[in-house]
């Protein structure tokens, strides 16, 4: 197999962890199949980013026209590279940067994209893609045409921590190939305010999904974190409600949880919000419906009513306390 590039997205210093998630794919790829992992690096003062990425080679291109993500630029210096080198696969997170990206690329390379791949598999030298689409509802599956092949992977099959090393590889400096002007400027990033809490760090999660019916109900739910010593976080209709901040959402568009604890009251499971807390160490799940989706990853769940066994958990917990 030729060589596998993985797409280092980073914010703000940071290395994303689904980066990490993409590494780990690549590397089992390469252990079945053959190959040299490569993970290229684009952006301006990223030295650092590069000390733990698990791969054979680094390429880096670093200049101040790539201090911060815009399209342009970054396509075009990952069209020259890709066209240079023809790996075998580049890897793209699902992210919003990674679709765009590959979809640009694929556009203007004219090279095959598979979207939201859950895995590639290698089988009898052959790659194979399994991707969720429409929502999550069809598995699709497919071979991966044997020239320079796009994906994009959705984080939940891959560990962050299996795409870390502790040997820093190689790095080799890709020059910056000429370019137009970008056609977009970035103006300013405007970040979540910093007054309510990060829900990625705690340890005890209560994700409160459609199944609260209604603001009313959202107070017993803050009764059953507290009784619990956690903190309350939302499938997106809740946040779309207004009934919690945007800080507080889970998933696709909001944060990934990895709590020891997350207890999912009336949420159905969608792929959008099942991504982002597979890294839970427990997943408790109510629901009225024993189909829900949301039993497929609970580890404990029950189809009684939110309501009742919030407020009976809460006296339970009082009882415990001796309240
Ligand atoms: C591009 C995109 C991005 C998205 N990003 C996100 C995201 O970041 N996060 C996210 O969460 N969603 C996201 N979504 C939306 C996602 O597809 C789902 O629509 C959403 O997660 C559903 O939320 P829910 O489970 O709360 O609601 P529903 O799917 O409506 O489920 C409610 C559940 O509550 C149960 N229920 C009802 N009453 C009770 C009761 N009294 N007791 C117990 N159970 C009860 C029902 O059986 C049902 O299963 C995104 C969608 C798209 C297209």
């Amino acid at each position: 197999m030729s060589e596998i590039f993985v797409y280092v997205e980073h914010f703000q210093g940071i290395v994303s962890d689904i980066t990490y998630m993409c590494l780990a794919q690549a590397q089992q790829i390469a252990k079945s199949n053959g190959g040299n992992v490569v993970a290229v690096l684009l952006g301006h003062n990223i030295e650092l980013l590069s000390k733990d990425l698990f791969a054979d080679e680094i390429i880096t291109v670093s200049h101040d026209s790539l201090a911060e993500f815009t399209y342009d630029p970054f396509a075009a210096v990952l069209a020259k590279i890709i066209q240079d080198k023809q790996p075998g696969l580049m890897i793209f997170g699902d992210t919003s940067i990674g679709s765009d990206l590959a979809g640009g690329l694929s556009a203007r390379l004219h090279l095959p994209l598979v979207s939201f791949c859950k895995e590639i598999k290698a089988e009898e030298g052959k790659l194979r893609f399994v991707a969720q689409i429409c929502g999550g509802k069809i598995f699709a599956e497919g071979d991966l045409k044997e020239c320079t092949s796009l994906v994009t992977l959705s984080p939940g099959k891959f560990k962050a921590k299996d795409g870390k090393t502790t040997t820093t590889p190689k790095v080799s400096a890709y020059s910056l190939p000429a370019f137009e002007k970008s056609r977009i400027t970035l103006k300013e990033i405007i970040l979540p305010s910093g007054e309510d809490l990060d829900i990625s760090k705690e340890e005890i999660l209560i994700g409160i999904g459609r199944g609260i019916e209604n603001e009313d109900n959202v107070s017993l739910a803050k009764e059953l974190a507290d009784a619990l010593g956690g903190e309350l976080c939302a499938s997106r209709p809740v946040i779309d409600q207004g009934w919690l901040s945007t800080s507080r959402l889970v998933g696709k568009s909001g944060k990934t949880i990895k709590p020891k604890l997350y207890l999912a009251l009336g949420i159905s499971g969608a792929p959008e919000h099942v991504e982002s807390i597979e890294e839970s160490e427990m997943i408790i799940a109510v629901n009225t419906d024993p189909e829900a989706p949301i039993f497929n990853i609970a580890r404990y769940g029950t189809t009684e009513n939110l309501l009742d066994i919030s407020k009976e958990l809460i006296r339970s917990i009082q009882k415990v306390k001796g309240g």
